[in-house]
């Protein structure tokens, strides 16, 4: 097989849902949360990607053949290099309108110029310029999406970055993208915690109420529970409690905090 198609890691999970998984620590040790999960789901008419990747492999062969004749519509969970790389391949995409800046011209990647990881030469024949999709459809709170006997509607979740999204699906899915995985957390300022924490209290209610919703994350484990966003919950809260132990980790302008569950960087 190809470098290309070994690259990413395909699986049926459901009749109606795959997930196509890629490793990000490839581009640079620093970043632990292997794998990153996009996930495909597949109503009768119509597809719908969920974030794009690291741009180092064609993504879009992988999906056409997974979607047969459907429509495709692909979202970005938010706007963070590891999911939307591969956004150039796909004429449009949508993404929360508080991210459209981010996504609408080059990506620039040359924070990674000295990456110990030959991979990364796969950026710099771009210069370390990641060209942009061609076309970017807003997403809003509330929106629905009707893919064919599977609804999926838009959650805005602010915390994580201003314009991620989490999505609900009419089939009991909870898709929470880097909002809440088990994994390495990258957490706004101290002062906008409060902001992350509105959001996880807004799905954990959401959970109280449709006890049946299993959770897919965009980073390692998958489904996952309520408990991953009260873990994550009570964690950010007990921050302030473990904020003498904190270490400068440089790569990512962060402090970084470590408990039992979760590792912890905090913007500067
Ligand atoms: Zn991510």
């Amino acid at each position: 097989m190809s470098d290309d198609k070994q690259h990413f890691k395909v699986s049926k999970h459901k009749d109606y849902l795959y997930v196509i998984k890629e490793n990000i620590s490839v581009v640079h040790p620093a970043y632990r949360n292997d794998p990153l999960n996009m996930y495909l789901l597949l109503g009768t008419h119509t597809a719908l990607l969920l974030d794009t990747g690291c741009g180092l492999y064609p993504l879009k062969p992988v999906v056409d053949e997974l979607i047969g004749e459907r429509n495709l519509l692909v979202f970005n969970t938010h706007a963070h290099w590891d999911h939307v790389l591969g956004n150039e391949e796909f004429g449009e995409v949508y993404i929360h309108t508080k991210e459209v800046n981010f996504i609408n011209r080059p990506y620039d990647m040359s924070y990674l110029k000295d990456s110990p990881c030959e991979i990364v030469k796969k950026y710099e024949e771009k210069n370390f310029l990641i060209p942009p999709a061609r076309n970017i459809n807003i997403l809003k709170d509330g929106n629905v999406f009707d893919l064919g006997e599977i609804n999926v509607k838009i959650i805005h979740t602010p915390g994580h970055s201003p314009g991620s999204i989490c999505l609900l699906t009419s089939t009991g899915e909870l898709f929470t993208s880097d909002v809440a995985y088990y994994g390495d957390q990258f957490l706004p300022k101290r002062k906008d915690f409060p902001k992350v924490l509105i959001t996880l209290s807004k799905l954990i209610e959401l959970c109280e109420k449709q006890k049946d919703l299993e959770l897919y994350p965009s980073h390692r484990k998958y489904p996952c529970d309520k408990t991953l966003l009260t873990d994550l919950y009570n964690g950010i809260k007990n921050i302030k409690n473990l904020w003498d132990t904190k270490k400068a980790f440089d790569f990512f302008y962060a402090w970084q905090i470590d408990d039992i569950k979760f590792r912890y960087y905090i913007s500067r």
